[in-house]
């Protein structure tokens, strides 16, 4: 029996997969903060290992075609260029020695955030919903499976804005690591497929404007360009 909706139920958000025709069926999108010490301090923050915090993006923030949108008259619109986890399965209070087992492909995505607007909510204790998940702000590339790459614990990471270098890291300087993140996660949320996982920023982040291309590089996962109109 099919089931039948009062309206048409809104379409999956569904990424690329490098090497495949198949697409991945997108879940949700949690991200977390201050995972690169340097990060942390350039944002005036303590750059020791404090608990894990998350916020979540809407899959509706995925920007796949290249193009990030952007929203003007709302101060500065930062980059932050982080690996993107894709879980191909997922599940409750996931020991770390298992947390691998869910992962099953690495990408690259752009935590576009309205920092302004943050700043302000931070100063007056509001949620950061619209500073880190207005539409667009996910720009993200292609899946690449984890048979093919393995699971990239370190390698460059870097982001130019039309050949000029703004952020580089290394996946190695993250603080909380990949298993962590996901079972830190479990403890408050069933994890799922399609779930995606954005692991923070290295140093460096800054403003961008129209008319910038944006080049983002992972090593060991690959590259993604987005230009900012
Ligand atoms: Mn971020």
């Amino acid at each position: 029996m099919t089931t039948d909706f009062v309206m048409a139920p809104q379409p999956a958000v569904t990424l690329a997969v490098e090497g495949s025709p198949a697409r991945f069926p997108t879940n949700r999108i949690f991200c977390i903060g201050r995972n690169y010490a340097a990060h942390a301090v350039e944002m005036g923050h303590d750059p020791n290992r404090e608990p894990p915090f998350f916020f979540l993006k809407p899959v509706s923030a995925l920007a796949t075609d290249g193009i990030f949108p952007f929203p003007a008259g709302v101060g500065e619109v930062h980059h932050e260029v982080e690996l993107v986890v894709a879980l191909g399965s997922g599940g409750k209070d996931i020991a770390l020695e298992a947390a691998m087992h869910c992962v099953f492909g690495y990408g690259i995505g752009l935590d576009m955030t309205l920092r302004d607007v943050q700043a302000e909510a931070k100063k007056l204790g509001r949620p950061w919903d619209v500073a880190k998940g207005f539409d667009g702000s996910a720009p993200c590339g292609a899946i690449v499976p984890a048979t093919r790459i393995g699971h990239p614990t370190k390698g460059e990471v870097s982001l130019s804005i039309d050949g000029m270098e703004r952020q580089r890291g290394n996946l190695d300087q993250m603080i909380w690591k990949v298993p962590e993140m996901i079972a830190a996660l479990s403890r408050s949320f069933q994890l799922n497929a399609g779930d995606l996982i954005m692991t923070g920023t290295p140093a460096g982040v800054g403003p961008v404007k129209p008319g910038d291309h944006l080049w983002a590089q992972i090593e060991g996962v690959g590259n993604l360009t987005v230009r900012v109109e």
